[in-house]
Parts: C-alpha cells; structure tokens; sequence
C-alpha cells in the first residue's frame, strides 16, 4: 500500500500527457502485476472510428511504449474489432471476459479528445478487491486529467488556449528535426513520417456578425466553428483558440498538398455550414511549414503573413506562405532561428 501512495504522488505530478499515461501505467503494473496493459483510444471520423492503442506495456517490459506518432488509420482496428472495449467505453462499466488471458476493460475518459479505454490482462480473473482498487486509481487519474483540461482549455470552445502551445511547438520542432535526419538517411523511411505545419484561421468579417446578431450569436459561431474543427482534422492534429475569433491548428500531414487538403476542406465546410439565426459565414487561412530549430514567433510570422495576403486578396481563401513566396508575392524574411522571443 505505501507502494501505491508512492505511485499515486508520482502521478500527479506530471503534466504532459504522455508522461502521465505512463506513469498511470505502472501505477496499474505494480497493483496487479499483469501480463499486458494497453490504454486504447477512439480516434477516427464519426463512421470510421477505430482503436489506437497509445501507450503499451507487454509480458515482463519494465517501460511502457508510447505511440502518441504517425500511424495509417486504415490498418487500426475497427471498434467492433473489439467488443469489450466498446462496451466497456459504451457503458462506463468494467467489462471482464474469463479466458485465457482474462481480460479487464476499465472505461477512462470520455471526453471527446481523449475517450479511451485500459485493457488489462492477467493470468487469473482478477478479484473484487483489485477491481475497486484499480476504479479508484483511474478516478483519481481522471480528475487530475479534467483539472489538467481546465487550465489548458478554452472554455467556450474546449479547444486547447494559448498556454499549451509552446511545449507542443517544441515538441514539434523536435518530430521535424527526426524527420529531416532521416530524410538525409533514407528516402523511404522519411516518406511515411509526418511534417509539422502551423495554420492561423480568423472568421472573416466576424465584428459584422457580433454587431447584427449580438456577442452572444458571436459565441454561438465561435464554438460551432470549434465543432466543425473537429471533424476536419485528424486526432494528432492540435486544435487551438487563441482568444478572440482567431484559432490555430498545429498539424502533421506528409506534406503540403495534404495540409493544404485539410485546411481547404474546413474552408469549404464552414461556407456550407447554415449556422443559426446568422446564416453563411466565411474564413480565411494561412499556413506555413514547421522547420528546423523553428520558433513559434517565426512561424506564427509566416502563417500571419498568408493570412493576411488571403485577407487582402478576397477573403474565404487558404493561403500556403511557401507558395506565396515561389509566386514572388511574400518575400522569404531571413530566420530567427535560436530566438528564443516567443509569439
Ligand atoms: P476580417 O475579415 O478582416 O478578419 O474582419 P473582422 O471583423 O473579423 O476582424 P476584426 O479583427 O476587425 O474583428 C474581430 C471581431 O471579433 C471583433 C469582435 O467583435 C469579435 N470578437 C473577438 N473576440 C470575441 C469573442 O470572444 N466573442 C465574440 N462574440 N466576438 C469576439
Ligand atoms: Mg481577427
Ligand atoms: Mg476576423
């Protein structure tokens, strides 16, 4: 039991989100001494939703492996794939199967970034006692997970805010640097890892709709925006507001017709969308490419600069500043790479 308090003391002091799926891990590892345990999650469109398991721990590893990276949707598991997580999930219960391994899913999150679901399996059924033992460890988990979300998250949107952007750029900066190395190294190998690209979205002509409609249509706009951000991108891609009617997606596409792809379907989404008693609304973007030893100021600079040109040249536009800057209307500014001047 000391063990446990331990542990939990140790869990509760990270705030990255990878660190912390890790540390719940081997809090689960030391209370039940398993043969596996997997935190699996929902990711994938509404009817194409699948299982990735994000952090493992297999028979006799001492470390958990984390795959928060690229992977091809299409070779995950479908959620019918495996009845018990989704029942598990479906009903907030601990679903158990005797068999050999047995099998315990306890439901984790349901909050729509996050919902998963911990699949453990033991040699024996596990006993009552433990069952409690683990449900009262994963609320814990979890109430520190929605303490995490509220300092972290808008709270009209739910959109991550501002505060988390800098870690997740750097984190970013790091992923890209990995793929440039093996990019100089081998060709193939680069081809399936992801780049890191930076888009700034403002709605366009948006102070018309707070003057018509009121501010409180305004927000009414601003988080069924959020939702159709949502569906746009895929669960890597991080969704931000950053105040006001600006918002900021840091995403990882092969390259830049697919960022492109992305961010033109939301472009079209959004015209398309009838949005209550306001009708039609339009956005603008633009994006750029993270590079190496990138600085979220610099970044922010390029895709400001494309925003800005969408801006200028008609509204409703996606703009690439890479493609800006080939056509001569950007000029490329040198880099402020190791600035360490933040946005
Ligand atoms: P443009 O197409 O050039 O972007 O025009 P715009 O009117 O959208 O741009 P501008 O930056 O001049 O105005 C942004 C407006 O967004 C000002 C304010 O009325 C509105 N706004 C900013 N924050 C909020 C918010 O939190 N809620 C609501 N409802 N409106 C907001
Ligand atoms: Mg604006
Ligand atoms: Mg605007």
């Amino acid at each position: 039991m000391p063990h446990l308090v331990e542990n939990l003391a140790n869990l509760t002091t990270h705030k990255d989100r990878d660190e912390l799926e890790i540390a719940l891990v081997l809090t689960i590892k030391d209370l039940l001494a398993p043969l596996t345990i997997a935190i699996c999650r929902i990711v994938g469109e509404r009817d194409d939703e699948r299982w990735f398991t994000c952090t493992f721990l297999g028979p006799g590893e001492r470390v958990p492996k984390i795959d928060s990276a690229w992977n091809n949707r299409d070779i995950l598991p479908r959620l019918s794939d495996h009845p018990l997580r989704q029942q598990a999930f479906d009903t907030q219960q601990v679903i158990r199967q005797i068999s050999s391994p047995n099998i315990t899913v306890f439901p984790l999150s349901r909050s729509f970034e996050m919902r998963s679901v911990l699949e453990v399996h033991t040699e024996g059924p596990l006993a009552e006692e433990s069952i409690k033992l683990v449900t009262g460890v994963l609320r814990l988990y979890s109430n520190f997970q929605n303490l995490l979300d509220y300092g972290e998250r808008d709270t009209l949107t739910e959109l991550l805010n501002r505060k988390t952007f800098d870690g997740a750029f750097m984190k970013a900066t790091i992923e890209q640097n990995k793929a440039s190395d093996l990019e100089q190294n081998d060709r193939r190998d680069a081809s399936g890892a992801g780049r890191y690209w930076l888009a700034m979205i403002d709605i366009d002509h948006f102070k018309r709709v707070n003057d018509t409609y009121g501010h409180l249509i305004g927000d009414e706009v601003l988080l069924l925006l959020a939702r159709l951000m949502r569906t746009c991108f895929r669960f890597h891609d991080q969704l931000y507001r950053f105040g006001g009617e600006e918002f900021v997606v840091l995403m990882r596409c092969k390259n830049e017709v697919d960022a492109g792809h992305a961010l033109e379907r939301l472009r079209k989404n959004t015209e398309n969308h009838l949005f209550p008693q306001v009708g039609h609304i339009t956005i603008s973007i633009g994006f750029s490419e993270v590079r190496t030893g990138d600085t979220p100021s610099g970044a922010f600079e390029r895709a400001d600069k494309a925003v800005y040109h969408a801006k200028a040249s008609g509204r409703n536009r996606v703009c690439s500043h890479a493609a800006l800057v080939v056509e001569g209307i950007l000029v490329e500014q040198a880099t402020n790479m190791g600035d360490v001047e933040l946005f």
